[in-house]
């Protein structure tokens, strides 16, 4: 098997909390020390993050709460969001590793957070309804795309955001979603003998973001 241990563990489902939370910040200091060297890089108006930034410059750290709160602004930061999802990912392989050593031990797996924000290291994946009318097959965007990893059931619940049009509220109306990223099972027919293709707005959108000019 090749690819990363999150591959199989993943759901595809409308996450209510996408947003790093108090106990991903204190239960992984480096995001802590990520979000204090974003408030002391930034040099926009937005008063929450002047006011980080001072905290920085006054006292050198920030409080719990506020490398929360900063986080959350560098996860839509065009400049660095690609950073943030780096170390989230660097983050989330070695805690799929840990989880899968400590599987088998009640008291090892306590020793992890019950629950923590992360990134799955998906390349362009693609995400179709299993329902028997549907035939689009759009394409994710990895890029805003987060998940978070649960310890009760190790499992990943992945909140997936296409090229098209944003969120997709799987849970709401069609329980069934699939990521997959073959082609081969992706573009052939569905339940109606229809054939699948792809959606003309995501590819669209992601052929854009190829262009050299828009690659980080
Ligand atoms: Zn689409």
């Amino acid at each position: 098997m090749t690819g990363s241990p999150a591959r199989d563990l993943v759901s595809v489902i409308r996450l209510e909390e996408e947003r790093f939370t108090d106990s991903d910040v204190r239960n992984f200091p480096e995001l802590r020390g990520f979000a204090q060297k974003y408030a002391l890089d930034y040099v926009g108006d937005f008063e929450y993050l002047r006011e980080a930034r001072l905290n920085m410059q006054t006292h050198g750290s920030l409080s719990v709460q506020q490398a929360r709160g900063v986080l959350n602004c560098a996860k839509r930061d065009f400049k660095w969001m690609a950073r943030l999802a780096d170390l989230v990912m660097a983050i989330t392989n070695s805690l799929l590793r840990q989880a899968r050593v400590a599987s088998n031990n009640m008291q090892a797996m306590q020793q992890l957070p019950p629950s923590v924000l992360v990134k799955a290291d998906f390349k362009n994946r693609w995400l179709y309804s299993t329902h028997e009318r549907a035939f689009l097959v759009h394409i994710i965007d990895t890029s805003k795309s987060w998940g978070r990893w649960y310890r009760a059931t190790n499992e990943i619940k992945f909140s997936p955001i296409t090229w098209c049009q944003g969120r997709f509220h799987p849970l709401v109306k069609y329980p069934s979603f699939r990521i997959s990223d073959d082609d081969t099972e992706v573009f052939t027919q569905n339940s109606q003998h229809q054939t699948r293709v792809l959606c003309e707005v995501c590819k669209e959108r992601w052929n854009i973001s190829q262009l050299p000019e828009n690659r980080n």
